[in-house]
C-alpha cells in the first residue's frame, strides 16, 4: 500500500517518520497532497473549512 505525506507529497510509508513538520502545518492548513496518488489535490479554503479533490480519488473535506 503505498502512502504519501498530503503536505510535501512525498512518500510517508510508516505513518509519517520524517513528515513531522508537515504534520505540525496540517494542523493549521489544507492537505496538498492525495496521500493515495500523491497528485496535486484541487484546494479550496470555505469559510466552514477546506475542500481537497483529487482528480482519481475524489474529495476530502475538513468535516
Ligand atoms: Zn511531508
Ligand atoms: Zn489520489
Amino acid at each position: 500500500m503505498e502512502t504519501y505525506c498530503d503536505r510535501c507529497g512525498g512518500p510517508s510509508p510508516d505513518g509519517g517518520t520524517g513528515h513531522e513538520g508537515c504534520r505540525a502545518a496540517r494542523q493549521l492548513e489544507p492537505p496538498r497532497y492525495c496521500t493515495r496518488c500523491a497528485r496535486r489535490m484541487v484546494v479550496q479554503v470555505t469559510p466552514r473549512g477546506w475542500t481537497a479533490r483529487c482528480v482519481e480519488h475524489g474529495t476530502l473535506t475538513s468535516a
